[in-house]
């Protein structure tokens, strides 16, 4: 099984709204552990694993048809950073 059908067969066995929510609680745990180690008080390893959490959430979301409207976001608000660093950014 390759990692997208991998992704596809997650969403599938849990159902949408348990991803949404799953989502939420692992951006939820990326919150956390970005503050502990503002603070010093966690391991690098951990938030890793945390934004790995929250990656593997977004791809399965990514396959859910939602995948041209992110990247449509996400270019606009790529060039409103850009903007705001006062650099240009020009897409691949
Ligand atoms: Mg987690």
């Amino acid at each position: 099984m390759t990692e997208n059908e991998l992704y596809a067969e997650a969403m599938r066995q849990y159902g949408y709204e348990a991803q949404l929510c799953k989502l939420a609680e692992e951006a939820s745990e990326l919150s956390a552990e970005a503050c502990r180690t503002l603070n010093h008080s966690t391991l690098e390893r951990r938030l890793a694993g945390e934004i790995a959490d929250v990656e593997i959430l977004i791809a399965q979301f990514r396959q859910t048809g939602m995948v041209t409207l992110i990247d449509a976001r996400k270019s606009e608000k790529l060039q409103r950073l850009a903007n705001r660093l006062g650099v240009t950014y020009a897409e691949k």
